[in-house]
C-alpha cells in the first residue's frame, strides 16, 4: 500500500498524537489530508521590520530571542510567558498566556518567525499571542502564504496545518489520473504540484494555477460521472412501449385546447424515447403553467394502451389528489383504470362495485394499497407509494412531478421497485424550477432534456408589485374589489405558527387577522403542512369550488396547485423567499381568463431592489439566473439537489472552465468510448463512483 493510503497514525508521531482529532474531520489517511483544501489564505509572506510595524496590522517579523521567562500576573495570577525579541531595527515585547511550556521550547538566541498584531494600546509596544515558528527555509505558519482550513471543535489551525504539511511530503506519490493530452491541452498544473500549492503556495500565481487545476478536476469528474452513469443506464433493458399514434392523436383532439409547439415537441421526444428498449431518463423542464401535466397524461396513456403500468409521483397529497382528479376527468371517456395512493387517500376511479374482499362497498372507502396497484393502469401517489411494501408487477414507466422535492434515495427506490419486476422503468422527471443551462449540465448531465419554453396562448401576463407598508390598506381594498367581482386570493406566509422571529408573518396569525379584522364578511381558510390530509383536501376542494375566497397558506401551495379562478397572489415576508420560489408562487395565479396580480410584501425596505426583479421579469429561466447569482445553487435547489455540484473549489459560474471540462470529456470519448486507454482515469472514476444515482 502506498504511504498515501496508510493510516494517518503511520505518518509520524505528531500525526499519531492528533489522529483522533483529525478523524473528527473525516481525515483518516495522508490522501485525505491532501484533499482537505483550505478555504482561505493569509498572506504572511512579506516580512516586516520591527521599526516599521504599525499598530493593529497583522504582520510577520523575523527576530532573535533575547530573553524569555515565565511568571504569574500579580493580580489575577494568570500564567504569562514574556519574551523580548529584536531584529536589528528595534526590540519588542511578546506575551503569551497559559503556555508556560513555550519557555522550554524557545531559548534565548533562537531565531523565530512571529506572526501577529502589534497591540495598539498606545503605551506599550507589544505583540500578544503571535503564531511563532523557528526559523527555517520552509515555514508552515508564518513568513509565507498561510492556508486557513475549516475546523471542528478540539483541533487548532496550527495542528491541522502541521499535519497537512507532513502529508504534503507524499504529494509526489499521487498518480496523475488526467491524460497527458488534457493536461497539456488545457495548460493545467500537474496533480502533485497542484496539491502541494493549494496548501502551501510558493506564490499567488502558483496558488491560482493550483486552484484552477483542482477546480477543473471537480468540474471534469462531475460531468464525467454523468456521462458514465448515462452509458451504464443505456445498457439496461426497459419495456418497449410502442407509440400508438392513432389513439394519442385522438386523445389530443379531444382536449379543450391545442397543444403548444413546445408541448408537441416534448411529447414527441418522450414518446419516441419509450419506444426503445433502453430506459428513458429524461428531464422535462418547463416553467409553471407551461402544461407539463398533459404531457405526463398522454405518455401514461400510451403506456396503458400497450398494456403497461405507469406511476406518477407527486410531492404533496394536495398535488397527488389534483392530478388524480385531472386524470379521472381526462380519461372519463376511455377505459383507463386510475388509482390514487397517498398516506391518507387510497382510491380507484372505477372502484364502485369492486372491493378488496369482493363485497360491495361505499365508493370512497379506503382500499388496500396493493389492491390499488394490482388494479390500476395508472397509479398516482406520493412518497407513500415508495414507503409501503408495494410490489408492482409490470411498472414500465415512472414519472416524477416536481422532482426536486424528491431525494435521490426515493428516485432510486422507484427504479428498484420496477426492476424487481424484471425490466427497468422509463423515467421522466418533471420540474418547474427553471434551471439555467450550465447548471443543468452539472446537475442533470446524465439526463436528456426536454424544455417547455412556451406558454399556452391566451394567458395574460401577471402584474407584479412590490407593496410598501404604507400601501397595505390600499392592497386590501383592491383584494376586496377583486373578490367582489367573483375572484379568489392566496395569501402566503413564511411560517405556520407565530415564532420568536420578530415580525415574520405566520399563517395562524394572518388567518386570524384577515378573517376577524380585515375581511370578516368573507370566507377565509388556512392551509399548512400540519393539517391532516383529509383536512387539507377539504380546504383545497372548497377553495377550488370557490366556497373559500381567501386561502392563507404556507409554501405547501408552492407547487402545482391549479385554481384558475384565483387572481391574486399576495406574499408576506417576500424577502424570505428566493426569486425562483416567488415565481413559483406567482404561477399559482394567471391560470384562467382573468387578469391576475402578484403582490409582494417585504418585511422591511431593504429587500425591494431584489424583489423588484419580479416586477419586470416574467421569464422563470431569467429569474433563476439572477437568483443563482445572488444566492448560489445550494440555497435555490436545496442540499439534496445541489449535492452534485457541491464543489470544494470550483465556481459553478465559471462558464469557461465548465466548457473546457465538457470539451475535454467529449474528446476523450470520441477517442475511446470505453476509456480503456486511460487506466488511471478509469480506476479513479470507478473509485469515486461508489454509488450509482438514478435520477
Ligand atoms: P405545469 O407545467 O405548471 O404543471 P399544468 O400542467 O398544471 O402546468 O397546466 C396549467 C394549466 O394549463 C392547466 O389548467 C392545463 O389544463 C392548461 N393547459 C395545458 N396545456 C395547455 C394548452 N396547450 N393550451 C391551453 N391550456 C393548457
Ligand atoms: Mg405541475
Amino acid at each position: 500500500m502506498s504511504q498515501l493510503d496508510a493510516p494517518i497514525q503511520d505518518i509520524n508521531f505528531y500525526c499519531k498524537k492528533i489522529s483522533k482529532k483529525l478523524l473528527k474531520l473525516g481525515l483518516k489517511t495522508a490522501r485525505d489530508l491532501l484533499f482537505y483544501y483550505p478555504f482561505r489564505y493569509e498572506d504572511l509572506s512579506a516580512l516586516k521590520k520591527i521599526a516599521d510595524l504599525t499598530p493593529g496590522e497583522t504582520a510577520t517579523i523575523k527576530v532573535r530571542v533575547e530573553l524569555i521567562k515565565n511568571y504569574r500576573s500579580p493580580q489575577k495570577h494568570k500564567k504569562i510567558t514574556e519574551a523580548i525579541v529584536s531584529d536589528g531595527t528595534g526590540k519588542i515585547k511578546i506575551l503569551w498566556f497559559n503556555q508556560w511550556y513555550l519557555a522550554q521550547n524557545i531559548a534565548p538566541g533562537d531565531e523565530l518567525y512571529l506572526a501577529g498584531k502589534l497591540s495598539d494600546s498606545g503605551y506599550a509596544r507589544e505583540i500578544i499571542a503571535p503564531d511563532y515558528e523557528k526559523f527555517s527555509e520552509d515555514t508552515t505558519h508564518t513568513g509565507r502564504i498561510v492556508p486557513i482550513y475549516p475546523l471542528t471543535q478540539g483541533i487548532t489551525q496550527k495542528q491541522l496545518r502541521t499535519a497537512i504539511k507532513m502529508a504534503v511530503k507524499y504529494a509526489s506519490e499521487l498518480t496523475e489520473y488526467l491524460p497527458d493530452e488534457i493536461i497539456s491541452g488545457d495548460n493545467l498544473m500537474g496533480l502533485s504540484e497542484a496539491i502541494a500549492n493549494i496548501h502551501f503556495p510558493v506564490s499567488e500565481e502558483m496558488k491560482s494555477r493550483a486552484a484552477r487545476r483542482l477546480s477543473f478536476d471537480e468540474l471534469f469528474f462531475n460531468q464525467l460521472n454523468n456521462v458514465w452513469l448515462k452509458k451504464r443506464l443505456e445498457k439496461k433493458r426497459a419495456e418497449t412501449i410502442p407509440f400508438n399514434q392513432e389513439k394519442i392523436a385522438e386523445f389530443v383532439k379531444g382536449l379543450p385546447f391545442a397543444l403548444t409547439n413546445a408541448q408537441r415537441k416534448a411529447a414527441w421526444e418522450i414518446l419516441r424515447d419509450i419506444e426503445a428498449s433502453r430506459p428513458m431518463n429524461r428531464l422535462l423542464n418547463g416553467d409553471v403553467g407551461s402544461g407539463k401535466t398533459i404531457i405526463a397524461a398522454l405518455t401514461m396513456y400510451d403506456a396503458a394502451l400497450a398494456g403497461h403500468q405507469s406511476a406518477l409521483l407527486a410531492p404533496t397529497e394536495i398535488l397527488a389528489r389534483q392530478h388524480y382528479d385531472t386524470f379521472c376527468k381526462l380519461f372519463s371517456r376511455f377505459n383507463i383504470k386510475i388509482g390514487l395512493l397517498t398516506r391518507g387517500q387510497k382510491q380507484i376511479n372505477h372502484e364502485s362495485g369492486i372491493t378488496n374482499q369482493g363485497e360491495k362497498k361505499e365508493k370512497s372507502k379506503n382500499l388496500n394499497s396493493q389492491f390499488i396497484i394490482n388494479n390500476s393502469d395508472i397509479v398516482i401517489g406520493t412518497h407513500a407509494l415508495l414507503q409501503e411494501k408495494i410490489i408492482f408487477n409490470h411498472l414500465a414507466l415512472a414519472i416524477i412531478d416536481e422532482q426536486h422535492r424528491f431525494g435521490v434515495e426515493q428516485r432510486t427506490r422507484l427504479s428498484e421497485m420496477a426492476s424487481e419486476a424484471g425490466a427497468f422503468p422509463h423515467l421522466l422527471s418533471m420540474t418547474a424550477t427553471p434551471i439555467p443551462r450550465t447548471m443543468a449540465i452539472m446537475m442533470y448531465g446524465d439526463l436528456d432534456l426536454s424544455i417547455l419554453d412556451e406558454m399556452p396562448g391566451g394567458r395574460k401576463e401577471i402584474k407584479t408589485f412590490v407593496v410598501p407598508q404604507a400601501k397595505r390598506g390600499g392592497a386590501y381594498n383592491f383584494i376586496k374589489k377583486e373578490i367582489d367581482a367573483g375572484r379568489q386570493a392566496f395569501v402566503i406566509c413564511p411560517l405556520i405558527d407565530e415564532s420568536d422571529k420578530l415580525g415574520v408573518k405566520s399563517v395562524t396569525q394572518e388567518y386570524k387577522k384577515l378573517s376577524e379584522e380585515i375581511f370578516p364578511e368573507l370566507s377565509v381558510a388556512a392551509l399548512h403542512g400540519k393539517l391532516k390530509p383529509a383536512e387539507k383536501d377539504g380546504v383545497m376542494a372548497d377553495f377550488k369550488k370557490n366556497k373559500i375566497k381567501i386561502l392563507v397558506s404556507t409554501s405547501v401551495v408552492e407547487v402545482g396547485v391549479d385554481v384558475p379562478n384565483a387572481t391574486i397572489m399576495m406574499i408576506e415576508g417576500a424577502e424570505r423567499f428566493g426569486l425562483s420560489q416567488l415565481h413559483q408562487f406567482r404561477g399559482r395565479v394567471g391560470r384562467g381568463e382573468h387578469q391576475s396580480y402578484c403582490l409582494l410584501f417585504p418585511t422591511n425596505g431593504d429587500a425591494t431592489a431584489r424583489l423588484s426583479a419580479l416586477e419586470k421579469i416574467n421569464d422563470g429561466f431569467k429569474l433563476a439566473e439572477i437568483d443563482l447569482e445572488l444566492r448560489g445553487p445550494g440555497q435555490i435547489y436545496g442540499k439534496e439537489q445541489s449535492g452534485k455540484i457541491d464543489f470544494k473549489l470550483a465556481d459553478t459560474k465559471d462558464v469557461v472552465l465548465i466548457k473546457r471540462a465538457q470539451d475535454a470529456i467529449k474528446n476523450l470519448f470520441d477517442f475511446d468510448p470505453e476509456l480503456k486507454k486511460y487506466p488511471h482515469l478509469l480506476e479513479y472514476l470507478e473509485n469515486t463512483l461508489d454509488k450509482i444515482h438514478l435520477e
